[in-house]
């Protein structure tokens, strides 16, 4: 009996230790109010966290800082978002921008090329008279230009980029063209039938400017035509050596 009373008396004080605090705690919460407010919908209804007690407002706590971690972490993420968004909206409007620029820098070279390259002053046809070569029909004794092979009416084109500095009658040369070519050069085109540029109008390579035809100290319609070291007659030089120089084949 003294054994199993030893025994209840060993066990009962924490029971009634454990009783007693309960009792003090559901007595301190009573006292304060708080079993009420501690059902759900109390909280629901929005009862102040000063009011429900400590337990629950730790609770709440908890709560509210889960939803705000959540909610900070769903703003970071559509922040990270918007930001890589941006990056990429960045990224695209640049890389256009350099298509834009490698577009325009294409477009200024292949005109650039265009405008130095040389073409024959007649398309589709071939040189039917020489340069020097000797003659009575010529007043120097030799063939100053070439003659290229050309019906009245065939288009003759400028060989490469210049200004006009001369067009009319050229007395044997009947109707003629002058051109100062950009590189300093000049170019003359003979026999025409009739004219389509003016002095100082620039042209470009390949641009018509006039047609063939049979004006001047002439057997037959051609196109003569001279590369020049001047505008003047007599400055001549070899025109085929000028025109292969410039990358065109005759
Ligand atoms: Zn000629």
């Amino acid at each position: 009996m003294a054994f199993t009373c030893a025994t209840g008396k060993h066990r009962r004080p924490s029971r009634v230790k454990r009783t007693t605090t309960n009792a003090v705690g559901v007595a301190a919460l009573t006292t304060t109010g708080v079993i009420g407010a501690l059902a759900a919908p109390a909280f629901a209804a929005g009862t102040p966290v000063e009011q429900t007690g400590l337990i629950r407002a730790v609770s709440m706590g908890d709560e509210v800082a889960a939803k705000i971690d959540a909610q900070a972490a769903a703003q970071k993420q559509a922040a990270e978002l918007k930001k890589a968004e941006e990056a990429a909206r960045k990224r695209a409007a640049e890389k256009a921008a350099q298509e834009r620029a490698a577009k325009v820098r294409a477009a200024r070279e292949a005109e650039r090329r265009r405008l130095n390259a040389f073409v024959a002053p007649i398309f589709h046809s071939y040189v039917s008279t020489g340069y020097k070569t000797g003659g009575s029909l010529w007043s120097s004794g030799s063939h100053t230009g070439i003659d290229f092979h050309a019906a009245s009416g065939t288009p003759v084109h400028a060989v490469g980029s210049g200004t006009v500095v001369e067009t009319g009658w050229g007395g044997a040369y009947g109707n003629q063209i002058v051109i100062r070519m950009n590189d300093g050069t000049y170019t003359q085109y003979g026999h025409l039938s009739s004219i389509g540029v003016s002095a100082g109008q620039r042209v470009t390579p390949g641009q018509p400017i006039a047609l063939s035809g049979a004006t001047g100290n002439v057997t037959g319609p051609h196109l003569h035509f001279e590369a020049r070291t001047s505008p003047e007659y007599g400055s001549d030089m070899d025109p085929v050596a000028y025109l292969r120089a410039h990358g065109v084949n005759v």
